[in-house]
């Protein structure tokens, strides 16, 4: 990569051995069902999450439209965080395509949905009611910091979905950075979860594409929906190839993310302009504030640092996000702390 890009773990490229993977690739008509290199795709990663089956889809977007669309009926409720991606960032999908009602409880700083409050927002039978049809989580938990939600807690949620005959969906775009931040089998953390959807394309590098897993039925169910909203693609191994090296190569090294991550962390923590909470700090998000005494706002500061080849995301006047990912180098984080601290003294 040609400069420092912290601004999300979706910036990252393609890795050389993908880009040799895609140029080798075998494919099929997908839609035919005939590409093999997809299969192997969506057949290995059931197998990893301990599902079923699997269905290779463009976005993480269209992997969650397209499981809650499978899961729920028009007027349906779907219980989800107020801060998730699926309810903030997914322009209103399931509402605009699935007369879905979101029904939002408020994520707490452990990225978590309180139990009572789920038990609470279930519906009864009422006939004045829209019907609870699902629960979704998000794991790890972005707009928080990049928390991981451990197994009891999944667990926890996936007795109170069985208690009210519902169903688990599971936002797990970065959830092979929960499972490695918890050193947790990633299986086991999403045992009591019915479908999942998690990103090919963010810290695993490949250049586009999620998976969405669960039973056959459901599988089965949501490839027509996929086909429905325009996501039936053809040769599409030549992007599967990537994704395989991206589940079965990217997802062991990710410790290095979250450990670059913490030294980025340490670092910002050791400046007196910065406020910090390193207990935070889990996976490979550092989120930090300027104090006021910085003299400075986020977006200036992110104006010189870009003009030093650093890129960061503001939030807001105080607020920075920086995400780790496999372009981010051991030897850049003492560069990204001495460009911030010539740019702050
Ligand atoms: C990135 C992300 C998605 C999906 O994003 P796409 O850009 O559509 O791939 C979904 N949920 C979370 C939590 C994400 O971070």
């Amino acid at each position: 990569m040609n400069c420092i890009d912290l601004r999300s773990d979706t910036v990252s490229w393609p890795t050389p051995d993908m880009r040799q993977a895609m140029a080798d690739a075998q494919v099929g008509d997908d839609v035919f069902g005939e590409d093999p290199t997809i299969n192997q795709l969506q057949a290995e990663a059931a197998r990893r999450l301990g599902k079923e089956a699997g269905l290779f889809v463009a976005s993480g977007t269209m992997g969650n439209l397209v499981a809650i669309l499978a899961h729920c009926g028009r007027g349906d409720e779907v219980i989800l965080g107020d801060k998730s991606h699926t309810f903030v960032y997914e322009a209103g999908g399931i509402a605009a395509l699935g007369g879905i009602m979101p029904h939002t409880l408020p994520v707490q700083p452990d990225g978590t949905l309180p139990l009572d409050m789920i038990r609470h927002a279930v519906r009864p039978d009422n006939i004045h009611m829209p019907i609870t049809r699902l629960i979704s989580l998000e794991n790890t938990q972005g707009t928080v910091g990049g928390i991981p939600l451990p197994k009891p807690y999944m667990d926890a949620v996936g007795a109170v979905t069985k208690e009210n005959g519902l169903t688990l969906h599971v936002d797990g775009a970065r959830i092979f950075n929960a499972a490695t931040a918890l050193d947790c089998d990633v299986a086991d953390l999403v045992a009591a979860v019915d479908s999942i959807t998690f990103c090919l394309s963010k810290g695993l590098c490949a250049p586009a594409g999620s998976v969405l897993v669960g039973s056959a039925a459901f599988i089965d169910k949501a490839r027509r929906i996929r086909k429905l909203v325009g996501g039936g693609m053809r040769q599409v191994g030549v992007l599967a190839a990537a994704g395989l090296i991206a589940l079965e190569k990217m997802t062991l090294r990710l410790h290095e993310d979250h450990h670059h991550a913490r030294l980025l962390a340490e670092g910002l923590a050791q400046m007196p302009q910065i406020e910090i909470d390193l207990a935070r700090v889990q996976t490979n998000m550092v989120f930090f504030y300027l104090r006021e005494s910085a003299g400075i706002t986020a977006p200036a500061l992110t104006k010189k640092l870009g003009a030093q080849g650093i890129r960061i995301m503001p939030m807001g006047e105080r607020g920075f996000r920086a995400v780790t990912h496999y372009w981010i180098r051991a030897e850049h984080i003492p560069q990204i702390l001495n460009a911030m601290q010539k740019e702050l003294s």
